[in-house]
């Protein structure tokens, strides 16, 4: 018998979250962001939940040549550029789109004496500090890339650092945008700009925005950047991650669970011990009172959370017994609830399932 952990991987709900994507974003082409193996769900599986996407984009060349072995034909586009030289003929033949973010990996194209053409999206810091070249370095860096011959198309790109947050303290959205407008005007190229949070506030930046292609990861698994539901876009989890409870314990007032017996009954109470811990990607620092689902009923975590096991209050659950199923992320229970809970996001919790974790698609 198999140990009851699992995570479904709901392809509909994938496919759902694009056209909540394309709706937010009219008019725009949509790069489905794939890296880290499409955010924890398998990158096979995202090639068929967004089959639909215009493009796909992720981190190495490896993977996107894995997605034209898989039969994608379609744009690819690496989201960090070339990271050695060896891989620009590869992009060249398979005809895997660059993001181009810092001199060396011009330098790199210069002296790859492509025979095929090259895509490239040349990429703008406009306050994130990350990846891509200053606006007022910007031009000089276009004009350099666009005089390689076989460089062909060149997108203009920018990341942002708070697209969840209109009113940032620190660096807004709109700043951004203007100054990406700013270095990128009369350059001529298809524009990319808006992770989730800004497809997601796209409408609240009243036309501020037009890209040509947005480039949501997070929307399309069903989590959000923060400071929103997704609920309230309409967004479907793309992952449930579920397992069982495997043990019951009754414990008087006073009685102590797990590691360090931080969680301490004030009453008699009943906890289920359930097959999931920190190997299994849940996270250990998450907290009492992390939301867990035990029969579809909502309850919560009781004490730290080890290797193989956490702990559930089982009393809003009186009937819960050794078998019974738990949710701890998914259908019924916001990721964003879990990691909000827990101090982290969404993100962090699909990227850490652990390969011992079985992965179904429903
Ligand atoms: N574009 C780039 C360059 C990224 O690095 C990422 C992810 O961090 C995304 C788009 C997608 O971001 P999100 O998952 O917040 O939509």
């Amino acid at each position: 018998m198999p140990r009851p952990i699992s995570a479904t991987i709901h392809l509909d709900a994938m496919a759902h979250n694009l056209s909540r994507a394309r709706a937010c974003a009219p008019g725009a082409k949509v790069w489905a962001v794939v890296k880290a193996n499409a955010y924890g769900h398998g990158l096979e599986r995202g090639l068929r939940g967004f089959a639909a996407a215009d493009g796909l984009a992720l981190i190495e060349t490896e993977n996107a040549l894995l997605l034209r072995e898989l039969g994608w034909q379609g744009p690819v586009m690496l989201l960090e550029g070339i990271f050695e030289a060896a891989d620009a003929p590869l992009l060249a033949r398979h005809g895997i789109t660059s993001a181009v973010h810092c001199i060396e990996q011009i330098e790199i194209l210069e002296r790859a004496n492509l025979q095929q053409p090259v895509d490239c999206f040349l990429k703008m810091n406009t306050g994130m500090n990350r990846l891509g070249f200053k606006p007022e370095t910007y031009r000089a860096a276009y004009e350099r890339l666009r005089a390689i011959p076989a460089v062909r198309n060149i997108g203009l790109m920018t990341h942002f650092a708070n697209a969840d947050e209109l009113a940032h303290p620190r660096v807004t959205i709109t700043e951004q945008i203007e100054r990406f407008q700013r270095g990128a005007d009369g350059i001529p190229g298809e524009r990319s700009l808006c992770n989730s949070g800004g497809v997601l506030l796209r409408q609240r930046l009243s036309g501020a925005l037009a890209d040509d292609w947005v480039r949501p990861g997070i929307m399309l698994y069903g989590g959000t950047p923060g400071g929103m539901t997704a609920a309230e876009h309409g967004l479907l989890p793309a992952m449930t991650l579920a397992s069982e409870i495997i043990g019951v314990q009754e414990l008087q007032a006073g009685d102590c669970v797990g590691y360090g017996s931080h969680f301490t009954a004030e009453r008699p109470m009943r906890v289920g011990v359930v097959a999931c811990g920190y190997a299994d990607g849940y996270p250990r620092h998450a907290p009492h009172g992390t939301p867990i689902l035990v029969d579809g009923v909502r309850t919560t975590l009781a004490g730290r959370v080890s290797m193989d096991m956490l702990a559930v209050d089982l009393t809003p659950v009186p009937q819960a017994r050794i078998g019974s199923q738990v949710t701890l992320w998914g259908r019924g229970l916001p990721i964003d609830d879990v990691a909000h809970a827990a101090g982290t996001i969404g993100y962090e919790l699909m990227c850490a399932v652990a390969p011992r974790v079985r992965m179904a698609e429903a």
